[in-house]
């Protein structure tokens, strides 16, 4: 039993993590680029199998290297992301199911429509969490089983401002008409949700976010909480056309370029500011440092204070800190009080 964390330790980026078991090798998430000169990771050979958390870029964008006779598991949401001819195996939100003697459970993981995380029945439970939030108004969290070996999305490091105390600065950078350039199945209609009693006649969604809506209004596929739906279906009824009218533009590129977010920025006569809430590739950092675009986060991948809630939960005796730099390893061990893997391979020894 080995554990490879190919792509995703040690600073944000893509999410591959290769599990080896006795006669089994299975790929967690197979993450696509976040910068546009970002270096592939290596693909292994022999996978036998490819689960998907959700369908953001940094954790399916890079599927399409995997050979098409690999069998994919992933929610249903997540399939409609993928490129086609995919041997897909469409698994629960909650649920389990099993990959050779190995029973895999599931559970909505709070970051994203149709995401999920995962917990295989092997080394004492390995978690493996693809992104999540505990924090989310719109999409439920569910409370994993223990788990000796936890692999987390840790994307925000040590930061732990929880998310009512970033809505007050939002609502400050809302003040003004502002462009926000967000992934369509996560913050997109969360945003809309929360500040639409405060800016109904204002906000206005791009097409891609609409119709995630719409689909969310519809379908609550177990990863949204209760009541989500049919207050989504009320927004959806009363949301205007999409206008540069309206005050807050909810488009559906996350880096800002594409789609309408490219198009409206490249517009002389587009005023409104680009407010960043998630992840900021290198060119849109720069261009915070420039001082032309604005950033609010917000919460959809767990504060400090959350991941300390997760360990007690799992009850892990090691700990990998995902998606974040891994410079100060005696704070996270302080902090989190369990083992912090910092190797990018987890040897036989600890997963006995
Ligand atoms: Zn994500």
């Amino acid at each position: 039993m080995k554990i490879e964390l190919i792509s995703g330790l040690n600073r944000k980026a893509p999410a591959a993590i290769l599990l080896h078991t006795e006669n089994l090798r299975i790929l967690l998430d197979a993450g696509g680029a976040l910068e546009p000169d970002e270096a592939l990771w290596p693909v292994p050979a022999n996978i036998d199998a490819v689960l998907l958390s959700h369908d953001h870029i940094d954790h399916i964008g890079g599927l399409h290297r995997i050979p098409r006779n690999v069998p994919v598991y992933c929610s249903h949401i997540t399939a409609q992301s993928l490129p086609a001819g995919y041997d897909i195996h469409c698994i629960e939100i909650r649920g389990r199911f099993r990959i050779g003697g190995i029973t895999i459970t599931t559970g909505s993981s709070g970051h994203a429509y149709g995401g999920v995380w995962f917990h295989l029945d092997i080394a004492g439970g390995i978690f493996y969490s693809g992104d999540i939030s505990m924090e989310s108004m719109l999409f439920h969290f569910d409370p994993p089983p223990p788990a000796r070996i936890a692999l987390v999305d840790a994307s925000y490091g040590f930061y732990d401002t929880p998310q009512p105390q970033q809505l007050d600065k939002l609502r400050q950078h809302l003040q003004q008409p502002c462009l926000c350039p967000v992934p369509p199945s996560g913050r997109a209609v969360e945003m809309a949700l929360l500040m639409a009693p405060e800016k109904q006649a204002s906000i206005v969604m791009d097409e891609p976010c609409r119709l995630m809506m719409q689909q969310m209004a519809q379908q609550n596929d177990g990863s949204l909480r209760p009541g989500v739906p049919e207050a989504l279906r009320s927004l959806v009824q009363n949301l205007p056309l999409f206008s540069t009218d309206a005050s807050l533009l909810l488009v559906s590129d996350p880096d800002g370029m594409n789609g309408m977010a490219g198009v409206l920025r490249a517009r002389h006569d587009f005023h409104h500011r680009t407010l960043f809430t998630g992840h900021l590739n290198q060119l849109a950092y720069q261009q915070l440092l420039d001082g032309e675009v604005d950033f609010c986060r917000w919460n959809v991948h767990p504060t400090l204070s959350c991941l300390k809630k997760l360990v007690s939960l799992l009850s892990c005796d090691y700990f990998a800190p995902l998606f974040t730099a891994l410079d100060n390893t005696a704070r996270w061990q302080q902090v989190l009080r369990c083992e912090i893997i910092t190797l990018p391979t987890v040897e036989r020894e600890l997963c006995q």
